[in-house]
């Protein structure tokens, strides 16, 4: 049996994979990621990930082809390097992750761009399997994006795809990368709380405070902002439609520009709020839309929560489906 590993390093969580030959799941765990220490340290907690997955999956580790490994930051895959993963403790610098790995789990390990790989995952597995050309939009705590052309991932010199940080207003509100007037200014999960906070602290009402609180969490999560959704709160429905809006508009830009066939929505507030908000989005989409009269298909993705571990094991050479049949 040959099967393979994946690791989708999070800036909260660590998800670890083993992966058959057919790409079902044979195990997983999921670990917090280290908000201290170094790379050194994110590292062992990826090891540590990896070896309880095998374990959940009865596979012996260093029987694993190879594993792979979805990194945020600037990711060298040939040198095996992550550079400046801002989210991550004391990675400010360049640290040889894939090496550090090897060394600790006996096994090749290949690195990609996180929101690539789950990109990936999705056309080659998941909604996206019947096109041959999409865009990945991650709606989670900022806005990712991820770019398939012609069967293959497209990432310009190591940048591209950042839907996030396309700008849908001039000189609007500052966005999390210190920019205005960028998609995720207004759609990330993390500015809007940041904008939900000062509504609040300006003397506006909401229940989302008081449903994190009741939940014991500390951040307004996907779920947080379902349920204020679902329960009719106003600030809650202004936010989101905003963020419904900006998406939309960012997304049409990409559309005019790449005339994918799909736009592929996930991350955290993407799967948790489904395909009406994905309809919502394309509705959002259609007045940008050079060509209004063939849209593309707007779809949630399908692979969820393992998405981006599951991309990741198809870094591993020859893991890779075949892309289907025109
Ligand atoms: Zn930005």
């Amino acid at each position: 049996m040959s099967a393979r590993g994946g690791i989708d390093l999070g800036g909260t969580k660590v998800q670890a994979v083993v992966i058959d030959a057919q790409h079902q799941v044979l195990g997983q765990a999921r670990v917090p990621t280290p908000t201290e220490g170094g790379p050194q340290d994110v590292a062992d907690a990826l090891a540590g990930a990896m070896h309880e997955a095998a374990d959940t999956a009865r596979v012996e580790l260093g029987s694993l082809t190879g594993i792979g490994v979805g990194s945020p930051g600037g990711v060298d895959a040939g040198a095996g390097t992550v550079r400046g993963a801002g989210n991550l403790p004391g990675w400010e610098g360049t640290f040889a992750l894939g090496p550090a790995l090897q060394d600790a789990l006996g096994v090749p390990a290949h690195l990609g761009n996180d929101v690539q790989v789950a990109t990936d995952a999705e056309a080659a597995l998941g909604a996206g399997r019947p096109f041959h050309s999409l865009l990945g939009v991650f709606w989670g705590t900022g806005v990712g994006g991820g770019i398939v052309l012609d069967d293959r991932p497209w990432i310009g010199r190591g940048a591209g795809g950042e839907l996030g940080h396309v700008v849908v207003k001039e000189d609007g509100r500052v966005c999390p990368c210190g920019r205005k007037g960028c998609v995720e200014a207004y759609a990330g999960r993390g500015a809007m709380e940041a904008r939900a906070r000062k509504l609040v602290e300006e003397g506006h009402h909401t229940d989302l405070f008081k449903v994190m609180e009741e939940r014991g969490r500390t951040r307004l999560t996907s779920g947080i902002w379902e349920r204020a959704l679902e329960h009719g709160d106003d600030m809650a429905t202004e936010l989101i439609d905003r963020a419904v809006a900006a998406i939309g508009t960012g997304v049409a830009s990409a559309i005019n520009l790449l005339d994918v066939e799909a736009v592929i929505i996930g991350g955290g507030l993407g799967i948790r709020l489904g395909q009406p908000y994905a309809d919502r989005i394309l509705e959002q989409m259609r007045p940008h839309l050079f060509r209004d009269d063939r849209p593309p298909a707007v779809r949630v993705a399908q692979l969820g929560d393992l998405g981006g571990a599951i991309g990741a094991s198809l870094l591993v050479p020859g893991a890779a489906p075949t892309p289907a049949a025109a």
